[in-house]
């Protein structure tokens, strides 16, 4: 059969591996060298492109549906628990606690959950919303294990590798959040990113109050196309008076973002963390949907302000 595989980027060192085995099955393999960020990537059109039968897909679990035969394989690994008494230090004024981890440590997290009932902790484990899969399992888009249990704990605990993951669980909820970083031997309350990154999504609104022309950027990646949206945004934007273009890419590459100098600001519409992560990454404004949103509120305000000060001083 003729297959092509496809890596996330801390996988692609296996890739030869994998396509030797393949090989020796009898398969014509072929190795996808695209950036791969997630099953919301999948790379079906490069694989049609070969006239591949078959796509693999390594290190992520199904994403959703798609109209293409794919083959999903988790990559599980043993995280290292040491950390864990540690954290109990951290824990210690906290009795209910919610815990959460990455599909790479999912069959850890009954053992993790063990350890901390065996340390008086009543642990609660959250349900995702729908991308992610598996209870208590987080991806950077679908932070319901973490959110659907915020109001019953005390405190959060993500058991896993990197900031990524918590972060987004991290935005979408107010109890203490502990990270128990397994691989770094970090044991820290992540709480203060709250304000840093409220702060900085603060600037981006005001930055883009008298914006006039804007960017709605749409993925075709299978998992992050949403031209629904995009179309939602323009047509508000546009009842505002601001020109819009819709920019379609399958990866943003923000040096040919930052190119498209007539535009005052851009709007994600894909990945829901390039409005989070890569902001830094353009010269202007990188928003989300709802931060553009917030945008036009504050200008219809600003409006209404004006015409009742001007009413005022007549
Ligand atoms: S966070 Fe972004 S890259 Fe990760 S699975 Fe979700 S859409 Fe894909």
């Amino acid at each position: 059969m003729k297959i092509l595989l496809q890596f996330p980027e801390g996988l692609k060192q296996k890739a030869l591996e994998h396509a030797v085995m393949l090989e020796k099955e009898g398969n014509e393999i072929f190795i996808s060298a695209s950036p791969t960020f997630g099953a919301c990537d999948l790379a079906i059109d490069e694989a049609k492109n070969i006239g591949a039968e078959k796509l693999i897909h390594f290190g992520h679990a199904e994403f959703h549906k798609v109209d293409f035969n794919v083959e999903y394989i988790d990559y599980r690994y043993d995280a290292p628990m040491d950390k864990l008494p540690e954290s109990l230090r951290f824990l210690d004024k906290f009795k209910t606690i919610g815990l959460m981890t990455t599909i790479q440590h999912i069959h850890q997290l009954d053992d993790v959950k063990k350890f901390y009932e065996d340390n008086g902790k009543k642990v609660i484990i959250g349900k995702p919303y729908g991308f992610a899969k598996k209870t208590g399992q987080i991806l950077g888009c679908d932070i319901g294990s973490a959110a659907s249990i915020d109001r019953e704990v005390e405190a959060l605990v993500y058991f896993g590798g990197g900031l990524f993951h918590p972060l987004g669980a991290l935005l979408h909820t107010k109890k203490p959040f502990l990270l128990v970083e397994p691989f770094n031997n970090t044991v820290e309350f992540l709480d203060r990113y709250r304000d840093i990154y409220a702060r900085k999504s603060r600037g981006r609104v005001i930055a883009s109050l008298d914006v006039k022309k804007v960017g709605i950027l749409v993925s075709t990646k299978n998992g992050q196309h949403n031209m629904s949206l995009a179309k939602v945004l323009k047509s508000k934007l546009e009842k505002e008076g601001i020109s819009t273009g819709i920019l379609v890419a399958n990866t943003f590459d923000f040096e040919s973002i930052n190119n498209m100098m007539e535009f005052d600001a851009f709007v994600n519409t894909a990945c829901p963390r390039i409005a989070v992560d890569d902001t830094d990454r353009t010269i202007k404004p990188l928003l989300s949907a709802n931060e553009i949103m917030e945008v036009i509120k504050l200008r219809n305000e600003r409006k209404e302000l004006r015409k009742i000060t001007s009413n005022h001083n007549q």
